[in-house]
């Protein structure tokens, strides 16, 4: 069984060497106890040679409060040895030299050997730029379809991080000029403290994909010496893997399987969560910890509320016109399966996509059709474009987008990005079409706290603010549930019961506490199964 490392050992006697046992040891330094910065770290320790590789390297997305990796922007810093900055990043908030001795020593990322990315979703591969612009330069490991929704995803992340920051900086410099000394203004900080530097540019993203290298799905990949990984489907988003990864040779090799973000049965487009017969070790996902996803038919719901945002749409009001249905959704994946869901469907109100990522992630969508599923490659086949309804229009230019803020001269439908509305061209939408009855205003999935979609989606709400004023809310909200790309406890645990010996132990990760400990506890009952929620910067010998 594998033993978290003793940290009270560590002061003043000679550390244990990971060499001992086989000499591999797992650091939990994101999505532990928390639902995004999805970051496993490997120290391998061999007799003849030693490396240390990342299994995904994600973004932070929430908050401080709720992710102790976000309180620092730097979970492996390049300094390494100071003890000052990990006092705010004990997620206990206790004593922080003990758990400085959890992290590997030395650490640098110039130091890594490589790389492997389960998916491309933000909170999974977003901080690769992050690593390559601190000194980071091995390859990445990675689908062919992940590889290019990355390509969209880093560089955008990079202009996005970019426009933050000097927004920041002007904020800043205002506090800043608000000083007054003897009824004269003062600049009352530093320029560091007024500057605020991105966390990387788009500039810095766009060198950071020259390090990606891709592996197709169901391949045994020989990484180096002693170290393969395979990719199998995990239904999750257009290139997403469940990731084996075998280390070591002979009687000592030890069998890993990380879970990435595995999808729900029946996802739209792709092919189903493969089995997974043996693990030695399982990093899982427990993001629904023990809720159960509600059955259903998924078009004939969608179609149900679309039936009644067209009816509303069809009245004319004199000023605004008729109605417009405004769709807030994921660039990546939920956007396409809509799209997908209103060409079955037979929607045929005139849909515009007005989201310039959203164009792009759909054209790598229908550039791999060799992952999708049964239905959808005959669909494909039969009816040409999946992802284009009756009437239809991608518009990437901002000409075009601005041409829609007119008065409707009949219903139509505009589907855009951000999927919980917290930028870009959709929030403009919602600002035009929330103060009047026939429009529809439309969330696919989960909205997080403090964005305008969880606002927008909280019952009994009638206004709103938007860049700063207040904007009636008299249009009908609509919250679509049905497009969750996470499968639900029901389903890991008819994925886990396909296993064909327990993993000597499984680690739950990326999910609120309370969802992962409930999960863990759900798990040791049905399966028998020995079950770890690490925290943040926890690490364990595999052994
Ligand atoms: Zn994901």
């Amino acid at each position: 069984m594998p033993k978290e490392r003793k940290r009270s050992s560590s002061q003043g006697r000679k550390r244990r060497s990971v060499a001992d046992a086989h000499g591999i040891r797992l650091h939990f330094l994101g999505a532990a106890r928390a639902v995004t910065g999805s970051l496993h770290f490997f120290e391998v320790n061999w007799e003849k040679e030693s490396f240390s590789f990342f299994l995904d390297c994600g973004g932070v997305q929430e908050s401080s409060e709720r992710n102790p990796a976000r309180k620092v922007q730097k979970r492996l810093p390049l300094d390494y040895g100071s003890t000052e900055d990990f006092t705010v990043q004990n997620p206990t908030g206790k004593a922080s030299r003990k758990a400085i001795k959890a992290l590997p020593s030395e650490f640098a990322w110039g130091k890594v050997a490589f790389g492997v990315v389960s998916h491309s979703h933000f909170d999974h591969v977003g901080d690769v730029p992050y690593a390559h612009k601190n000194g980071f330069t091995g390859p990445v490991f990675a689908t062919p379809a992940a590889v290019a929704l990355s390509r969209i995803q880093l560089p955008d992340s990079g202009y996005l991080q970019e426009q933050a920051a000097k927004k920041q900086t002007k904020r800043n410099e205002r506090r800043c000029d608000e000083v007054q000394e003897n009824g004269v203004v003062v600049k009352g900080c530093d320029e560091d403290e007024i500057n605020v530097v991105p966390r990387y540019t788009e500039a810095e993203a766009i060198a950071s994909l020259a390090l990606f290298r891709t592996v197709d799905y169901d391949q045994s990949f020989k990484v180096r010496d002693g170290v393969t990984i395979k990719f199998t489907h995990a239904s999750h988003l257009l290139g997403a893997a469940v990731v084996t990864l075998e280390l070591g040779k002979g009687a000592s090799k030890r069998r890993i399987v990380f879970s990435g973000d595995i999808g729900p049965p029946n996802m739209p487009i792709l092919k189903e969560l493969a089995p997974v017969k043996h693990a030695d070790y399982l990093i899982l996902e427990g993001t629904y910890g023990t809720d159960v996803h509600p059955q259903g038919n998924r078009q004939a719901l969608v179609a149900d509320v679309l039936k009644r945002a067209v009816e509303r749409a069809m009245k004319y009001d004199p000023v605004t016109g008729y109605g417009v249905i405004v769709v807030a959704a994921f660039a990546f994946g939920r956007l396409q399966s809509f799209l997908y869901d209103l060409k079955q469907i037979g929607f045929d109100l005139p849909v515009f996509v007005d989201s310039p990522m959203a164009i792009k992630a759909s054209e790598v969508y229908r550039r791999y059709t060799e992952l999708y599923n049964p239905k959808a490659a005959k669909l494909l086949t039969s009816g040409g474009d999946l992802f284009s309804p009756k009437i239809f229009a991608e518009l990437p230019n901002w000409q075009d987008s601005v041409k829609l803020d007119e008065p409707a001269k009949k219903p139509i439908m505009i589907l855009g990005s951000s999927g919980m509305a917290v930028g870009g061209r959709i929030v403009r939408h919602l600002e035009a079409r929330l103060g009047v009855a026939n429009n529809t205003a439309m969330f696919l999935g989960y909205q997080a706290h403090g964005t305008l979609g969880r606002h927008l989606t909280t019952p009994g709400i009638t206004e709103a603010k938007i860049y700063g004023q207040i904007v009636p809310v008299r249009a009908t909200i609509e919250h679509l549930h049905v497009y969750s790309g996470h499968a639900d406890c029901q389903h890991k645990l008819r994925w886990m019961r396909g296993f064909e010996a327990p993993p000597r132990k499984t680690f739950l990760v990326h999910g609120d506490e309370e969802k992962l400990l409930a999960f863990q506890e759900m798990i040791q009952r049905e399966l028998g199964w020995d079950v770890e929620v690490p925290r943040f910067r926890q690490s364990f010998e595999l052994e």
